[in-house]
């Protein structure tokens, strides 16, 4: 790890929610200490990298007024954390590729000119812009040469190298870099409370030191484990109807245990199951495949019409589940509507 002996108390500070990246945080660190705050800023690297969370540290840095900056005591750090603050303004891209347009361009120009509502400072952080059309980038350029000094452009892009000569000639460029894995790995098991901090060092290992990349594996790991669950426990519970064992059933839809997103899951698993089972029943072609079986057995036993009710009822229980039903009540009912009627 580097050393942050030389960082100024600010960088310090950011560099506490801000992972890696020591150049662009010692620079901006100082920039916010010193209370010299360019006019624009162009803050350029990778998907994931970072860009958008930076872009509100500097807003951050703009706006706050806490003891020393940074502290996070103040009305607007608070603000702007919570993405409520009427001085910070987004701008971002629209249509099939995603650029700031022209009108977009132009009602900024027209914002940029109305006083800040708390702060001192009118932030616009513009996003994504490797896609802006040139004719949106040289109108952009004209609120540039006309900007009141209390506004602070902050444009995030990919590469700098997209923007035009005249836009990257005016504006600070930041560029954000991978981070180191096992400082990633910290940060993320940090930010994400990990009791286990080797996936979130697996995570960043694959992501070649990303931290959204990161967070996006884990987060699509933890959906998937989660679909795959929500599957086991559905299949367990379609042979429990199968086999006609009422207690089977009941121990089946116990599984789901405490888990209420669970529960949401295996409802709607069910209720796609029934509904095929419900095309068997009245002499369709079920023609996906899994779990076939089971469906096809459901399906020549039960009357399509009491598939029907089953799955009307499971729809009100999985609602329930969104007016806080206690779990081992929800896992009793969902066992009681699906069990064989005589
Ligand atoms: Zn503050």
């Amino acid at each position: 790890m580097l050393s942050t002996v030389d960082s100024c108390p600010t960088a310090r500070r950011i560099s506490r929610e801000f992972c890696g990246n020591r150049e662009a945080v010692d620079a901006v660190g100082n920039m916010i200490e010193s209370g010299r705050i360019p006019h624009a800023f162009i803050i350029e690297g990778a998907d994931g990298s970072g860009k958008s969370t930076f872009a509100r540290i500097i807003a951050r840095g703009a706006m706050c007024s806490c003891r020393e900056p940074l502290l996070g005591e103040c009305e607007h750090c608070r603000k702007v954390r919570e993405n409520i603050h009427p001085d910070l303004m987004l701008v971002t891209g629209s249509g099939k590729i995603n650029a700031i347009s022209i009108e977009s361009v132009r009602a900024m120009r027209k914002d940029a000119m109305i006083a800040p509502n708390e702060a001192d400072k009118r932030v616009f952080v513009l996003e994504d812009c490797d896609n802006m059309l040139p004719a949106a980038q040289n109108a952009f350029l004209k609120i540039f040469e006309e900007a009141p000094p209390h506004v602070v452009f902050i444009m995030t892009c990919r590469s700098a190298m997209n923007l035009l000569t005249t836009i990257r000639s005016r504006g600070r460029i930041i560029t954000l870099n991978p981070v180191d894995i096992s400082e990633g790995a910290e940060y993320i098991a940090n930010e994400l409370h990990m009791a286990d901090p080797e996936s979130a060092s697996a995570a960043c290992l694959r992501s070649g030191g990303n931290i959204g990349e990161a967070l996006r594996l884990l987060g699509s790991e933890n959906a998937s484990q989660a679909a795959e669950k929500a599957d086991e426990v559905t299949r367990g519970i379609l042979e429990a109807m199968c086999s006609g064992s009422e207690l089977e059933l009941a121990v089946k839809c116990a599984a789901i245990g405490k888990d209420r997103a669970l529960g949401g899951m295996v409802c709607g698993l069910l209720c796609e199951y029934l509904r095929r089972a419900m095309m068997v029943s009245i002499g369709a072609q079920d023609t996906l495949e899994s779990p076939g079986q089971e469906v096809m057995r459901l399906g020549a036993e039960l009357p399509a019409e009491t598939v029907i009710e089953q799955i009307d009822r499971i729809n009100e229980l999985s609602e329930m589940l969104r007016i806080n039903i206690s779990m081992p009540l929800f896992n009793t009912r969902l066992a009681i509507i699906l069990q064989r009627r005589k």
